[in-house]
């Protein structure tokens, strides 16, 4: 599933960009732009805002753009807030991330083909692999996607 949202994260929530990526999101991650900045690139490329800094929430709206003001305690509480916002329950599958580290989109790719980037064990243990188009980091459901498939539990506990 391809989602025609698209958000633009600041600053202060560098782990949440990475999750809506993996989720499939098109997300920019901004770390060094003034709000007049953020507000602007929001508008011009039609992507939601996301912030935990209410002032910021409110000036993005007075201009005319579209924010979430996450204030939850953590990533659980604050994911939550943004699919909430845009009335989305999104599905957390690997063969519909983006890469979590520069939001380029994946490829399926053959493990055989690219032993020389993954272990031999992995390739083994593995079935599916998935190579960003823009830096060409490969990705597969390791050890890490257990914590993600509990935090999607937790999130969706919050979402009810
Ligand atoms: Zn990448």
């Amino acid at each position: 599933m391809i989602y025609n949202v698209k958000f633009l994260v600041d600053a202060m929530l560098g782990t949440l960009a990475k999750k809506l990526r993996i989720y499939g999101f098109d997300t920019l991650y901004a770390k060094d732009m003034n709000d007049s900045e953020l507000i602007e690139l929001a508008i011009s490329e039609s992507r939601i805002l996301v912030t935990s800094d209410r002032v910021l929430g409110k000036k993005c709206s007075s201009k005319g753009g579209s924010c979430v003001v996450a204030v939850g305690r953590d990533d659980t509480e604050r994911i939550a807030e943004v699919f909430r916002f845009i009335s989305v329950n999104p599905v957390l599958d690997s063969s519909n991330s983006r890469c979590p580290i520069c939001n380029g989109a994946l490829v399926e790719v053959d493990g055989s083909k690219i032993d020389e980037v993954i272990p031999k064990a992995t390739a083994k243990r593995y079935n599916r692999f998935f190579m960003c188009k823009e830096c060409k980091k490969v990705y597969w459901e390791g050890s890490h996607w257990a914590k993600l498939r509990e935090f999607d539990r937790r999130v969706r506990g919050y979402l009810g």
